[in-house]
């Protein structure tokens, strides 16, 4: 979608900090992060948030989160925790899916 903002940035329209890419998906530090470790990890097809996954189109997140757990092994991390966000009142402000992936501190539970 030409106006989403994180398709620009996965299509390289926007400047990120890229983390990782490959076909399916695109991986890069949030910009304003909430943990020393704060990445997204997005599908390059536009879905909206996890209500749009269906059986047909959930291939891509499966793979996401076999990235997510490369990724998080590759950079050392033994304790981490996953996120999407799903309409406003959960706190989703981007809308097109994406999983946080947060580390490096203590975390409270359940989430605020
Ligand atoms: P959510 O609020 O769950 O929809 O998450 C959206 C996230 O995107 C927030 O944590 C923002 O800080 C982050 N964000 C927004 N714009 C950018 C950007 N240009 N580059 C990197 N992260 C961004």
């Amino acid at each position: 979608m030409s106006d989403c903002l994180f398709c620009n940035i996965a299509a390289g329209k926007i400047p990120s900090k890229k983390v990782y890419e490959d076909e399916l998906c695109y991986a890069f530090y949030d910009i304003a992060p909430q943990a020393p470790v704060h990445f997204l990890v997005i599908p390059k097809a536009h879905l909206a948030s996890v209500s749009e996954v269906t059986e047909e189109n959930g291939a891509a997140v499966g793979h996401i989160f076999a990235v997510i757990a490369r990724l998080a092994k590759e950079m050392g991390l033994e304790s981490y925790r996953v996120v999407s966000n799903i309409g406003e009142q959960a706190g989703q402000s981007v809308p097109h899916l994406h999983f946080h992936v947060l580390s490096g501190r203590d975390m409270t539970w359940p989430p605020g």
